[in-house]
């Protein structure tokens, strides 16, 4: 059972988060519990980093982020204690939770469970911080925003799990987020492809990573919510979806900028000078459209990267400047990209043309456009995501209209 921020949001949540796992335990399960920080915690944790200093060393950094979910675990086990439930806390470094040594986002390795699984033998809860394990440096490393979900999943995934239900402030996962639409409909089955291809671009209702975590291990993964006894969404394999959509569902993501190259040298090697740099930074790069060449003298190229990269991105291309030959470095943070996902677009034409009418009718203008065989993704300005998503997702007949 994996719990957010919001159902752990203060002391009467974290009561509320207890009686659901006292009567999971209840049942005869045994219960591993993995919690986020408060909301809100994990924010004010990462504002405070980047006050002391704009080039934060990563380690020091995890130090501090992690700190959130360690005040959760104990606040749940006392409360699961006081109920007469046997837990206790578990913090990533004490399993441990071996990960990599990318700090700020890193990968888990390997997971020892065996204390864990000794402990539910004597009907002990363990209560596990999301988000958190230790290093090959012995040094405390964070999973990237959001990563309590690839906690729970990875822990799921290695102690070979029943389920894995991670809890949260929406019912379920919906055709959009609900908070954009109110005509957003829940879906009961999703495959993990499409909820992988969905949360790469922006549902953040799971971590992109514990949807390809659950996948690969065949995970049965449900998102559920903490404040309502109902039926969630299921995440299965695509022999448990029955009914195939065209468009399962729209996706939106706020965290872009784009940065315009103009009349770059149109030579062999000049994409491989500007993306590699932008390697060497470690930022990546997501939509990229180059322009034909007049007389194959130079061209022009847009790509896209996270927001808060935007400034070292840009750096780092006028550093490289002459080597490409380049008359403009621009860039725009007022961007933001919408998608479209569904695996009825494999044997389906006209999706993207639907996206592009719609668009275009609302008056949109998209500045770029990126594929997949599951997926279509455009830049438009910011100010207009909103009623890009609406409008989208009443093109594709997504529409709730009891709700409306
Ligand atoms: P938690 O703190 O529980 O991890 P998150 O805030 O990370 O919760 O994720 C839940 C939020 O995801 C919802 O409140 C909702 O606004 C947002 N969301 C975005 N897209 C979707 C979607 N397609 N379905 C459901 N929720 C979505
Ligand atoms: N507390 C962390 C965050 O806010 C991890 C999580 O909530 O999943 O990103
Ligand atoms: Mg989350």
């Amino acid at each position: 059972m994996k719990f957010g921020g919001t159902s752990v949001a203060d002391l009467d949540r974290i009561r509320n988060v207890a009686k659901r796992v006292k009567a999971e335990y209840d049942k005869g399960n045994e219960v591993a519990v993995v919690v986020s920080a408060m909301s809100g915690v994990t924010n004010q944790l990462v504002a405070y980093c980047q006050d002391a200093g704009e080039l934060y060393d990563t380690r020091e950094y995890d130090t501090i982020v992690s700190t959130g979910e360690q005040v959760t675990v104990g606040l749940l086990s006392i409360v699961l204690q006081g109920m007469g439930v046997n837990a206790r806390s578990w913090l990533g470094w004490q399993l441990p939770f071996r990960t990599d040594n990318s700090h700020g986002n890193a990968q888990i390795k390997e997971i020892n469970t065996s204390e864990i699984e000794e402990r539910f033998k004597e009907g002990q809860v363990a209560v596990m911080a999301g988000f958190q394990g230790v290093s090959p440096n012995n040094r405390i490393a964070t999973l990237g925003r959001g990563g309590s979900d690839t906690s729970a999943v990875a822990l799921a995934a290695a102690m070979n799990a029943d389920r894995c239900d991670i809890y949260t402030d929406v019912d379920g996962v919906y055709t959009t987020d609900p908070r954009i639409t109110p005509k957003a409909r829940k879906i009961d089955r999703i495959t993990y492809e499409e909820m992988l291809e969905l949360a790469s671009v922006g549902a953040k209702v799971l971590q992109t990573r514990s949807v390809s975590m659950a996948m690969r291990y065949n995970t049965r993964l449900q998102v559920l919510s903490s404040f309502e006894d109902k039926p969630g969404t299921l995440v299965c394999g695509e022999d448990e979806v029955m009914e195939e959509n065209i468009v399962t569902g729209i996706a939106y993501s706020r965290d872009e900028a784009k940065i315009t190259l103009r009349g770059i040298s149109d030579n062999p090697g000049i994409a491989s000078s500007i993306f590699g740099a932008m390697g060497d930074a470690a930022i990546n790069v997501d939509m990229i459209v180059q322009t034909l060449s007049e007389e194959n003298r130079s061209t022009d190229m847009s790509f896209t990267v996270g927001r808060a990269d935007l400034k070292r991105a840009v750096n780092a291309l006028e550093a490289i400047r002459s080597k490409i030959n380049c008359d403009a470095i621009e860039s725009d943070a007022t961007v933001a990209k919408v998608s479209v996902v569904g695996v009825g677009m494999r044997s389906h034409a006209g999706v993207a043309q639907r996206m592009f009418a719609t668009l275009a009718d609302k008056g949109i203008n998209i500045q770029l456009i990126s594929t997949s065989e599951i997926k279509v993704s455009v830049l438009i300005a910011e100010e207009y995501l909103e009623l890009a998503v609406r409008s989208l997702h009443t093109a594709y007949g997504l529409d709730n209209e009891e709700a409306a």
